[in-house]
């Protein structure tokens, strides 16, 4: 070792057993208990998050039961997801939602949760398994054909896994005979797997059989009021796109089976989607194509601006749905006036998964994920030197600098990775982190061995590189919004 590197790193182990990240030898070489009582001891030593440890096994053999190969994957966010070991596909339209995703859909859920209880919404959850006789009341047993996937139970009674909630919800709204409109606006929503037998599940999690999706469900009491509702669910979902960083453009839709008398599609512009979209490049006119019944391109609102067509994926929808479920389930109140009226209803979807999805599709480049930085599984890697290269030492404070980030970034606790796969040179290290989309990577390299030490950070999301000193480092870091 070469006398400068190692008065680097006796400064550094010096600096390390003072913070007690590494454990103190005794004579004997064995490390000592620290004195701290157990909890704060464990907190102070627990053991950076290792990329050698993380399960996101890349490149799985089995690519699923269409026998596809990586090339021949459908869509980028599936081949990029596939091959970060994000998602494994089991059968057609069913993914493994590996750990990584696990970790940015608990975000993106946060985020969800955030802005429904903002409006007054309330969570709840209701079971997959539903009977059949619900959906017959409602004459959608028949009408959802082969959508709904249908099964038996052993006394023969029939079900159905719940591809959406409105004949569950409102059964359960009807059951409570002493319904005030005093609780008005009431808004229950859940967010969990739904089940629809697509014709053409693709896409990987875009269009899957079996799917997160968030469903809010709205009671008012009158139309006007189901209005100023239906209002405020829309510009939550507005600011949950602008906090996702995400353009969504709102259009007009049709109502499809769900039934109703008015429909917004939220929909993320992108050449993969599925839906056409038609937007007047003079007013604020937009709808999905099936929308509209001639073929001409003037705008129906302004009259005077062309209509020009896009495509989208449909990641929100909504519907105002009038009285139709609560009439037939006798979802009723009782009004200010003390006589029973009946509830007028909205629903509200979101594709949680399809979200996920659909943003790595928009934002991400051809080699590698990005994320809407919110939701990425983790905020941070940092890279330590390759082993047994010159620069060594810089192993010792990469580990330091990890611990510095959790002692004093709150926010960023569990949001930091240490690739530790030292064998590999930072050049191959820097390509994966390129691939899985960390927000930020930081080089611990020549510069952090320096008097002044610099740490390389590259800010993947606009694809700048700088150098920063420490200080520099925590401040541009503490910046990072977490949720
Ligand atoms: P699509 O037209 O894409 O089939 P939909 O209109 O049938 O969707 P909705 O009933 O409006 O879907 O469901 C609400 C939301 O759930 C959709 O806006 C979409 O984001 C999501 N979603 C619907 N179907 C799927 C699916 N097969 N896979 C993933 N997400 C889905
Ligand atoms: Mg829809």
């Amino acid at each position: 070792m070469e006398p400068v590197m190692h008065h680097v790193r006796q400064r550094v182990l010096h600096r390390l057993h003072r913070t007690r990240i590494l454990p103190k030898r005794n004579h004997s070489g064995c490390a000592e208990q620290a004195a701290a009582p157990p909890s704060t001891q464990s907190r102070r030593t627990k053991p950076p998050l290792l990329v050698s440890r993380l399960y996101q096994p890349s490149n799985l053999r089995d690519l699923g039961q269409d026998g596809r190969l990586p090339g021949e994957m459908t869509c980028k966010s599936q081949r990029l997801m596939q091959q970060a070991g994000l998602i494994h596909p089991s059968n057609p339209g069913c993914y493994y939602y590996l750990p990584a995703t696990v970790r940015s859909m608990e975000k993106l859920v946060r985020v969800i949760d955030q802005e429904m209880h903002g409006i007054g919404g309330q969570k709840l959850d209701m079971p997959s398994l539903c009977s059949a006789d619900l959906w017959k009341t409602s004459q959608r047993w028949d009408l959802m054909g082969n959508e709904l996937f249908r099964l038996k139970d052993r006394h023969g009674a029939d079900y159905c896994l719940g591809p959406t909630h409105e004949e569950a919800v409102t059964t359960l709204v009807a059951h409570q005979a002493t319904l005030s409109y005093r609780q008005f606006p009431l808004l229950l929503y859940q967010i969990t797997r739904k089940f629809r037998d697509e014709p053409k599940p693709r896409f990987g999690l875009l269009r899957g059989r079996e799917f997160y999706m968030k469903d809010m469900y709205s009671f008012d009491v009158s139309e006007e009021a189901a209005y100023e509702t239906y209002e405020s669910v829309c510009q939550a979902y507005a600011r949950l796109f602008t906090r996702l960083g995400l353009r969504c453009i709102q259009v007009q839709a049709d109502t499809g089976n769900i039934g109703g008398k008015l429909s917004h599609e939220f929909q993320l512009p992108a050449d993969i989607g599925e839906d056409r979209l038609l937007v007047c490049g003079n007013c604020s006119f937009s709808a999905n194509i099936e929308t509209l019944s001639s073929d001409k391109r003037d705008c129906p609102q302004c009259k005077t601006g062309t209509l020009v067509e896009s495509k989208g994926i449909e990641v929100g929808h909504t519907f105002y749905l009038g009285q139709k479920y609560s009439h037939i389930f006798k979802a009723t109140f009782s009004n200010s006036q003390n006589k029973p009226g009946v509830a007028e209803m909205g629903c509200f979807g979101l594709g949680v998964t399809r979200i996920l999805a659909a943003a790595i599709e928009v934002m991400s480049t051809e080699e590698g994920i990005r994320w809407p930085g919110l939701i990425a599984p983790y905020q941070v890697c940092v890279l330590p030197p390759k082993k047994g290269s010159k620069e060594d030492a810089g192993a010792v404070l990469a580990e330091e600098l990890i611990h510095t980030l959790g002692e004093t970034l709150p926010g960023l606790r569990g949001e930091v990775v240490l690739d530790d796969r030292t064998q590999m040179t930072i050049g191959k290290r820097l390509k994966d982190a390129n691939r899985l989309g960390y927000p930020y990577v930081v080089v611990v390299a020549q510069g952090a061995l320096e008097e002044t030490p610099r740490f390389e950070v590259i800010c993947q999301q606009t694809g700048e590189t700088m150098f920063l000193s420490k200080d520099g480092l925590l401040d541009l870091l503490g910046k990072v919004e977490t949720v």
